[in-house]
């Protein structure tokens, strides 16, 4: 046998040496979906002899990417593998590389992060008097996306031969905002993927090239491809006919993104090939993975097993406040490390950013080294550096490094040239003093600012630091600017730090809870130099875990409100639940050898309120994990009551075939503006039936009586019948 295919299960094997046609591969976490797409790889390279030039793989995150391209390089000889494995947008950016000049655009072009797009979207906002408080930037930029859904945005607007007048700039969002991008040449990531279809669109030479060229298209954790994607690789596969489709719908985690799992799941294969068999986690890992996903009503049933021995104990352990939770994670880590567990094999998972504060204080007081896989360290963090650095001036006017950092933080029109004129004119005094000395220059701008210290500095002898940083954030408007930016990540982030300096308070008497020792201790945290090269311990949220697998696992803050998250549940209600369900189940099923559950009681900073022990936690059966700490029943009250709101009628012991849900049925029930099979107009498309609606009812599918079929915003669609 080919020592590729050794190693490999009989269904693993033949899912390996079908090369040919379109077939998928249905499996649930840990049953070797990424290992047979690689082995395949290897196969098709090693075997069939095939240039990898001819191969695309596509994955989801960079982290999952950079993991294939490595088990890849270590199946094939040494360079038998090429840029190719990647995500999709990393392969339209390489697509766009070779092809863009057919636009007039040059091959060097920029890819704009979301922070860039802000920042044009604010420009586009200002220029047509657009105000923060009508409309925030994330609105103007969805708005944008969804006219650029409609496609022809890239003939009008961004063409060598596109004519966007002054007249077009000042009334059309879109107009506006692209004509800035094109400034610079600058692409966002809804372009890119759009410039990748137009080009195959357009150029049928182009598009028949890439179709010869790519032989094979393998698709790992296919269940989070959107339309879009979707409908990219069955263009590019559209020759050969060779499309390999990997995922397991319970990890379908990006519903809220476009993901459609519904996709993946009606996908028309020459052969579908079921993996049952677990290698990753042990027996007991895998019941309370089983025991939650059983919960979700809208899937296929599917029964995982595993060989591996017993194994340890999944461990629920319940803290009387958060200090106690972290406090008990630490000492599990040094049993762990003491064990002889190395650090890199220890993941901490939590569901969102702000959760990583306490962990990092924790790791950090107990000097053990950890790293922050696809994200940066708390106090790293641009909107936290912007806080502390109010309170560094409110204590400490001569500290230059802080009055630099937030002289404009949130923009006050006192930009580089300002700072720059305060600099030469700041011999020997501090910014803050030579500010004053000049009185702001005349600024109202910038007498606010120096009036906003003072008012700090006075407030401060009579108040908590915690009412002080509140105060500051509050009249600095730097709140209210994120707010704006409807960037719900760094609110938390703050209320975090607010909460986290609450909670400093009161376990000191007042008069060691200055100012100063709260900024002195604090300095601690944000000046660890740490070393990058060390193998540390690792944290991460749970969505840059997936496809990820660790010894030792813990899932922390399982309390109502954080996980699952109360925005998503509010937002998206059942089917909201069933993701983060989905998620969880993810968590839990990254761990190998040892999983830890906690949560812990106390304030909730996300829904400000007391914590209640998540529900995830209470359809586990009890049985199957070993209990630390006493979860009072009036704990247990507040989650079922929370609980209860979204299940009147709905029993979680009877899953449902997928087949037996109406997926449509479940998306369009949130108040939507249209059905399935509603007869629609369209501006520019003309008539049409819509065909399917997104989770949330504000964008459709609808296939056109010329044969097109668009995803559009409801706003873009009039009811046919409409007079
Ligand atoms: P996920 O759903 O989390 O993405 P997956 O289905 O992609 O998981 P892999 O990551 O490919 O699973 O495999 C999980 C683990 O099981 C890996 O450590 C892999 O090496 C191991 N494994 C897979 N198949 C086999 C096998 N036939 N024999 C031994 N180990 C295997
Ligand atoms: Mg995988």
């Amino acid at each position: 046998m080919d020592p590729i295919l050794e190693g490999l299960n009989s269904r693993q094997r033949e899912a390996v040496t079908a090369t040919e046609g379109r077939i998928r591969v249905v499996a649930g976490a840990g049953t070797g979906k990424t290992k047979t797409l690689t082995h395949r790889y290897a196969y098709i390279v090693n075997v069939l002899g095939i240039d990898p030039a001819d191969i695309l793989c596509l994955t989801f995150t960079n982290k999952a990417a950079a993991e294939m391209r490595s088990r890849i390089a270590g199946l094939v000889h040494s360079g038998d593998y090429n840029d190719f494995v990647c995500t999709i947008h990393g392969f339209c950016v390489k697509f766009l590389r070779k092809e863009i000049y057919r636009l007039g655009f040059p091959k060097g072009f920029t890819v704009l992060d979301e922070e860039d797009a802000k920042a044009l979207a604010k420009q586009a906002m200002d220029e047509m008097g657009i105000k923060r408080t009508e409309k925030t930037v994330r609105q103007f930029l969805d708005a944008v996306a969804a006219e650029k859904a409609l496609n022809g945005y890239i003939q009008t607007y961004m063409l060598p031969e596109s004519k966007v007048t002054d007249g077009m700039r000042r009334t059309s969002r879109l107009a506006n905002y692209v004509s800035r991008q094109m400034k610079g040449y600058t692409l966002d990531f809804d372009d890119l993927i759009n410039f990748t279809k137009y080009i195959l669109d357009r150029f049928p030479d182009a598009c028949a090239a890439w179709q010869d060229a790519l032989d094979y298209i393998m698709v790992d954790e296919a269940q989070d491809c959107n339309l879009d994607d979707w409908d990219l690789v069955e263009r590019l596969s559209a020759r050969h006919h060779n499309l390999f489709v990997v995922g397991d719908p319970d990890q379908a985690i990006y519903q809220w993104r476009g993901a459609r799992p519904d996709l993946f799941v009606q996908f028309a294969a020459d052969k579908t090939i079921v993996l049952d068999e677990n290698y990753r986690s042990t027996p007991k890992i895998l019941d309370i993975a089983n025991s939650v996903i059983i919960h979700n009503r809208n899937r296929i049933p599917k029964d995982l097993f595993t060989r591996k021995a017993e194994g340890r104990a999944v461990i629920h352990f319940h803290g009387k406040s958060g200090k106690e939770e972290m406090d008990w994670i630490v000492a599990q880590v040094r049993l762990l490390l003491g064990g002889g567990a190395v650090p890199g094999e220890i993941a901490v998972l939590y569901r969102s950013g702000f959760q990583s504060r306490a962990v990092e204080q924790a790791f950090l007081d107990a000097r053990l080294p950890y790293t922050i896989w696809g994200g940066t360290r708390f106090f790293e963090r641009r909107e936290i550096k912007d806080a502390l650095s109010y309170l560094r001036l409110v204590s400490n006017q001569d500290d230059d490094l802080a009055f630099a950092r937030i002289l404009n933080v949130p923009s006050r029109k006192l930009g580089r040239k300002f700072l720059d004129t305060l600099q030469a004119d700041a011999e020997g005094v501090s910014l803050y003093t030579a500010l004053q000395l000049h009185d702001g220059y005349g600024k109202p701008a910038a007498r606010a600012f120096i009036d906003l210290i003072e008012d700090g500095k006075q407030y401060v002898r009579e108040h908590r630091i915690s009412d002080l940083l509140d105060r500051l954030l509050d009249r600095s408007g730097l709140k209210q600017s994120i707010r704006e930016d409807q960037d719900e990540a760094r609110l938390e982030n703050l209320d975090e730090l607010l909460a986290s300096i609450r909670s400093y308070e009161a376990a000191r008497p007042d008069d060691e809870a200055t100012l100063a020792d709260y900024l002195q201790d604090i300095a601690l945290y944000t000046n660890d130099d740490h070393r990058k090269d060390t193998p540390v311990l690792k944290l991460m949220t749970i969505h840059q875990a997936k496809g990820l697998e660790f010894p030792y696992v813990f899932v922390i803050g399982l309390s109502e409100g954080i996980f699952p998250n109360m925005r998503t549940i509010r937002e998206y209600k059942k089917n909201g639940e069933e993701e983060e369900r989905r998620l969880m189940y993810v968590a839990v099923t990254r761990a190998e050898k040892a999983l830890f559950l906690t949560e812990s009681e106390g304030y909730n900073v996300s829904t400000k309120t007391n914590k209640y022990p998540s529900r995830f936690l209470a359809e586990i059966g009890p049985e199957l994990m070993v209990a630390e700490g006493v979860i009072p029943e009036e704990l247990w009250r507040g989650t079922r009551n929370l609980v209860h709101v979204l299940d009147e009628e709905f029993d979680p012991h009877r899953p449902v075939a997928l087949d037996e849900v109406d997926f449509a049925e479940e998306r369009v029930e949130y108040a939507s503006p249209f059905h399935i099979g509603d007869p629609v107009t369209h501006a520019v498309f003309g008539p049409g039936t819509i065909r399917s609606a997104n989770h949330d009812g504000t964008t459709f599918e609808v296939v056109f009586e010329s044969g097109a079929v668009r995803s559009i915003r409801a706003a873009f669609l009039t009811p046919a019948d409409f007079p």
